[in-house]
């Protein structure tokens, strides 16, 4: 199945299921889409074969460039994209990272995948500072854990799983997973 598609169909899990029924915005100014003073310094991986819906769309508000970040998968070396803007965006067209702040994937050690508060949103969100997961939008948890359920099935997407998962161990380490 084309993998554009596939994202494209699973970003409309999120069009209307936000981490609040009402907009966290309003909390803290939007601040998972501001990043200091730099106006071209947000970033954020896109997860394996996403880069397919920009390259389909080609939104003027995005750039991605290959990141530091790689992962094998089939014996093969590959770099994790990452996309940056400005801060603004068609929300029905930002990548599903942004869909599922402050969500993340996670696989521990018992090989089986978590949908976790993202360690890395501890310091930046309210709502990953002082919310327990369950307490989020239903919703929003429910299809963030179907959305991932499917894409592990690909074994590519599996593979990215493993180095991304202890990528987040890291963070982990200095903030807990709830
Ligand atoms: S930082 Fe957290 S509370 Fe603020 S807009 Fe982003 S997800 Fe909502
Ligand atoms: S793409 Fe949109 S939702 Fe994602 S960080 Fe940029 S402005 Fe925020």
């Amino acid at each position: 199945m084309n993998t554009a598609y596939v994202y494209l169909q699973l970003y409309k899990l999120f069009d209307d299921n936000t981490p609040l029924k009402t907009d966290c915005g309003r909390l803290c100014g939007g601040a998972c889409c501001k990043d200091g003073d730099s106006p071209d310094s947000m970033g954020m991986y896109l997860f394996p074969g996403e880069k397919k819906v920009f390259e389909l769309l080609s939104p003027d508000w995005i750039k991605i460039e290959p990141s530091d970040f790689y992962y094998t998968s089939g014996g093969v070396r590959r770099n994790v994209p990452i996309a940056l803007c400005s801060g603004s965006c068609d929300r029905y067209q930002r990548p599903l990272a942004c869909r599922i702040f402050p969500l993340t994937p996670y696989v521990g050690n018992d090989g089986k995948l978590r949908i976790i508060t993202d360690p890395r949103a501890k310091s930046l969100c309210p709502l990953a500072a002082a919310m327990h997961k369950d307490e989020y939008n239903h919703g929003f948890v429910r299809n963030a854990e179907r959305t991932f359920s499917l894409l592990m099935k690909n074994r590519r997407f599996a593979d990215f799983m493993q180095d991304y998962s202890e990528y987040l161990s890291e963070y982990l380490k200095f903030f807990s997973e709830e």
